[in-house]
């Protein structure tokens, strides 16, 4: 899933908010809870003051008519800024703050030193085209519908304005760019491109803006269009004789993961795990394809190779998917069943407040995913949630089919409750009424990604789908999609793993159609980390689950140990295990030790 539109972090004031105090050291006393939750609300005014793309995307609009130059300067500001936080938190004790507040505390100490990584040592704004891509938050604001469409239109006039000096400066600091993020970047600006020629001159005729003003703002629409245009025609120009390598490396693979993930593990750990894992779940799916062989294929000798074995019955299951036609209304469909075996099987709460969206995949978010959940930001309780669905117009009938066979009847209702129902979609309600708007801010991705997947077993577990082996050996087949996600993208960027033994993992190891297979390899050239999500939350998750187990023994129920998970908002596992687990506070003491 994308949560996040993709931003570029940028600065302009230089009045930051902090409580740096001249001559001090050290924790103070008497910085309490109460002194932590002004701070942080500060802190957030600070942060989005210096980064109006990123406010946007969570549902903070008072920066929505400004667009930052994203040059040194601006840069310079940021750093300095999260320096100053981390001065800032430094001055708290964080032993004596509330859980809930700990929690927060190590968010937003991550958070500034992720920032600070990411600047100086990172620097994907030298080789990363794709972070100059505006379009995005302009679709946001057209799109979304917190306030009148004629004043989100006159703020997104005002942020055009700065769009020439953005791709000017942005020509400036591309240097030796990765060559798939500058196709990415492409496909991505054109794809986008619509917001400024179609979609805004749409919305103004919705308006009763006066028509002298209609003209200024359609004539700059049309430079913004032309600017965009302009700067992705530079990218096809370029010339780039030493393009970076799109493999992260070792070194910053794990830095990124430390930030990114924020494991207690480290990736070398979680790859082991799930090399094991993959082990394991071939076992699983070899005894199920013989207990089913005869059901499908008679009397027909059966492949003495087990993978070939488990191929065979897997392509036959797969022969059962809808038509091209009928994709988004199967997973209309769907949704309704899935939210009453919820309910039947009592497995958590579900707000049936919340309406989710169905649609076909905005333009601006083309390349990169399938399908993906949209989720209304934690300053925007009242925004749609979207289920985006990549459509198949357009494409050559065999690769059409291709996907259908990946999507099909078994997977496409496992997509539904990873994406939906109890996946992304009930997770994003559950974060957003998590009392801190920090944890619904930095929303922690393996929790996030492993909470999905945890929710695929849990409600096969249950008996979702009738308890048939094809759903489960279906199940497994997708599982493992999670488990190679992650052994590809870490042996892709730090073990120079080869395309071809990557198709071949993913192929014959992990039973993917061939443009499923396709798909994965153009994200791994194109995202790093962030594949590894999947089943370190996942993984995450069931240790924890185990370990609460034992903690309550008698008392343990699943429907709890599910709302309890999911009531800190979307942070870190190690943090909602030191929450879960810790010693319930003594009576009348009003905070609890952090117990393992
Ligand atoms: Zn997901
Ligand atoms: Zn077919």
């Amino acid at each position: 899933m994308i949560k996040k539109l993709l931003y570029t972090a940028i600065v302009i004031t230089t009045a930051f908010i902090g409580c740096k105090k001249d001559g001090n050291t050290g924790p103070q006393l008497g910085k309490d809870d109460a002194a932590f939750t002004t701070y942080e609300n500060s802190f957030l005014e600070g942060l989005w003051k210096l980064n109006p793309d990123w406010a946007a995307s969570v549902g903070y609009h008072k920066y929505d008519s400004l667009l930052f130059v994203p040059d040194d300067k601006l840069r310079d500001k940021l750093v300095t800024f999260a320096k100053v936080q981390i001065d800032s938190l430094s001055r708290f004790d964080v032993t004596i703050l509330s859980d809930a507040n700990k929690i927060d505390y190590h968010l937003m100490q991550n958070q500034m030193e992720s920032i600070e990584w990411t600047i100086q040592q990172l620097k994907s704004y030298q080789w990363d085209p794709a972070a100059y891509n505006v379009t995005g938050t302009f679709a946001y604001i057209l799109n979304e519908h917190y306030a009148p469409l004629a004043n989100r239109m006159r703020n997104f006039y005002q942020k055009m304005l700065n769009i020439p000096a953005y791709y000017k400066e942005a020509e400036k600091q591309v240097k030796n760019p990765v060559t798939d993020l500058t196709n990415l970047a492409e496909d991505q600006l054109l794809g986008g491109v619509g917001v400024f020629e179609k979609d805004f001159t749409d919305s103004l005729k919705k308006t009763n803006i006066p028509q002298a003003e209609q003209k200024l703002m359609l004539d700059r629409a049309h430079l913004s269009a032309e600017t965009v245009k302009a700067f992705a025609e530079w990218l096809k120009n370029l010339k780039n004789d030493k393009p970076r390598s799109f493999r992260l490396g070792r070194e910053l693979y794990d830095e990124k993961f430390k930030y990114d993930i924020q494991s207690e593990s480290t990736p070398q750990q979680i790859y082991n795990a799930a090399v094991e894992r993959k082990k394991h779940i071939h076992h699983e799916m070899a005894q199920i394809s013989k207990k089913l062989w005869p059901k499908y294929f008679g009397t027909k000798a059966m492949p003495t190779d087990s993978l070939d074995l488990i191929a065979q019955v897997i392509d036959t299951l797969s022969a059962k998917h809808v038509q091209p036609g009928e994709f988004q209304s199967a997973i209309e469909n769907e949704l309704p069943k899935l939210t009453a075996f919820v309910k039947a099987k009592d497995l958590l709460t579900l707000d049936p407040s919340k309406p989710l969206v169905v649609r076909k995949e905005p333009g601006y978010m083309a390349g990169v995913a399938g399908a993906s959940m949209s989720s209304p930001g934690p300053y925007d309780k009242s925004g749609n949630s979207y289920f985006n669905v990549g459509s198949l117009a357009g494409w050559p009938p065999a690769k059409v089919e291709s996907y259908l066979r990946e999507y099909n009847q078994y997977i496409l209702q496992i997509l539904c409750i990873h994406e939906a129902i109890p996946g992304h979609y009930v997770q994003l309600l559950y974060a957003n009424k998590a009392p801190s708007l920090i944890k619904s801010i930095f929303g922690n991705t393996a929790m996030v990604e492993g909470w999905a997947v945890y929710s695929e077993e849990m409600m096969l577990d249950n008996g979702f789908g009738g308890d048939a082996p094809e759903m489960r050996l279906m199940w497994y087949k997708w599982h493992l999609r999670s488990v190679c996600n992650t052994i590809l993208d870490y042996a892709v960027h730090t073990q120079n793993m080869s395309k071809q033994d990557a198709l071949n993992l993913l192929t014959h190891e992990a039973f993917q159609q061939q443009a499923e297979a396709d798909g994965k390899w153009k994200r791994v050239s194109v995202t790093s980390v962030q594949l590894d999500s999947y089943f370190t939350g996942y993984k995450e998750i069931m240790d924890l689950r185990e370990a609460y187990k034992k903690k309550m023994g008698d008392k343990y129920k699943l429907k709890d140990f599910n709302e309890k998970f999911l009531s800190y908002g979307s942070a870190p596992v190690r943090y909602i295990r030191e929450a879960m687990l810790a010693k319930e506070p003594v009576s009348g003491s009003s905070s609890s030790s952090g117990g393992q």
